[in-house]
């Protein structure tokens, strides 16, 4: 077990590693966060904040130093880094599980590998890969997806018909991709879950996920689906972080096609903005059962502390017009609003975030969208 005052290391300070550092700090831990972006939201609330870029040797030197354990709070930090990090000091998630899961076709063919359904897809590495006779024409439309560094959308182009493919290949300078089916979905839902070091597995209540161009926006708790589905996808994340051997939060993101087929559309290997709900809406929040599993700690068990629960993502779109009308959000003592202190209101930005909480889903949903529509009317900004 990992003691209070010990050093937890952080790889990336953005919104999640704010979250995370915030709670590893109320129970008692030290927070030591490298990123290269000197304006990231975790860098007031680190006990220590390095500017450097992931690959920097010396700052992983005093981190691994001075460092117990170590996690990150996205899935693109460089796997050396990783690796050299888990040569010295405790690393949670292992640099395995992420290392599958950065790399969008080793994390297709690990799925695959274990049974589990996937839209359609092939692999692309190089400009021959092209002439794959998988590529047919019940592929399109799909989405060519670059295999790594995609986020939010980021990295994806649509495309209906073979030309287009080669051409969005080429445009993406042959890198390697995933072309995908386009399946017609039903809904999305996720699955946030944590391991421990003894192979006990906790999982949240499912959120039933809506996006708007690629980007979340919406996260609905509990999640409306058929119990089947709801078991099934419980028992398909467990089996993931069974697999990966992981230690940490992982969160599976699911795709409930028109027929109602679960297909699993990826994984992260951390904390999940559809988990955000879990701050206001449960007994224990996802970076909590972060900090717990790293450090070896018994998982805090999970239920809601509201029947339902709506997140909302505040992109940089809302500040078009200034600063958002925050009165009626904040004179509705039911709905929590969560800033992260980003300095510039970039469209698709993730700035913030709210959560609804009521006793009933239509409740919950109304509410939301009318606090949404609220931000933008005139009045006291
Ligand atoms: P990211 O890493 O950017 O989150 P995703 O692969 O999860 O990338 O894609 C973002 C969103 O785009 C998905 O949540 C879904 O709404 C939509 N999408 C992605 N792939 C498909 C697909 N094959 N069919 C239908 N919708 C898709
Ligand atoms: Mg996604």
């Amino acid at each position: 077990m990992i003691l209070p005052n010990s050093w937890l290391g952080l790889l990336g300070g953005g919104q999640l590693g704010k979250m995370f550092a915030i709670k590893a700090q109320q129970i008692g831990y030290k927070v030591m966060v490298i990123d290269p972006n000197e304006d990231s939201p975790a860098k007031g609330v680190a006990t220590e904040w390095i500017c450097a870029d992931y690959t920097d040797k010396a700052a992983l030197e005093i981190m691994s130093s001075k460092c117990v354990a170590v996690t990150t709070e996205f899935e693109n930090v460089p796997f050396e880094s990783l690796e050299f990090l888990g040569d010295r000091i405790f690393v949670s998630p292992n640099q395995q599980a992420v290392r599958i899961i950065q790399d969008r076709i080793l994390e297709k063919e690990f799925l695959v590998s274990n049974g589990l359904n996937t839209v359609p897809f092939v692999s692309l590495r190089k400009f021959d890969d092209l002439k794959s006779t998988l590529i047919t024409d019940s592929l399109f439309p799909g989405l060519l997806k670059l295999s790594r560094f995609g986020y939010d959308g980021k990295g994806q182009i649509r495309v209906t018909e073979y030309k287009e493919l080669k051409k969005a290949f080429e445009s993406f300078d042959g890198k390697a991709c995933v072309f995908e089916k386009e399946v017609k979905l039903r809904k999305e839902i996720s699955v946030v879950l944590v391991r421990g070091k003894n192979g006990k597995k906790i999982n949240y209540p499912l959120a039933e996920n809506k996006h708007q161009n690629g980007i979340l926006d919406t996260s609905i708790v509990p999640a409306k689906v058929e119990e089947s589905t709801h078991q099934e996808a419980i028992k398909i994340t467990e089996q993931i972080a069974e697999s990966l051997n992981y230690i940490g939060v992982i969160c599976v993101e699911f795709f409930v096609s028109n027929s109602g087929e679960l297909l699993v559309n990826e994984i992260a290997p951390r904390p999940h903005n559809s988990g955000h709900y879990t701050l206001d809406a449960c007994s224990v929040c996802q970076f909590e059962q972060q900090v717990r599993a790293m450090c070896n700690l018994p998982l805090a068990p999970v239920f809601l502390n509201s029947p339902a629960a709506v997140m909302v993502n505040l992109l940089g779109e809302i500040w078009n017009e200034g600063e958002p009308n925050w009165s009626v959000l904040l004179n509705s003592p039911s709905v929590n609003l969560h800033l992260y202190g980003k300095k510039e209101a970039r469209k698709g930005r993730k700035m913030g975030h709210f959560t609804v909480l009521a006793d009933q889903l239509d409740i919950a949903v109304a509410t939301a969208k009318s606090i949404r529509r609220s931000l933008s009317e005139s009045g006291v900004r």
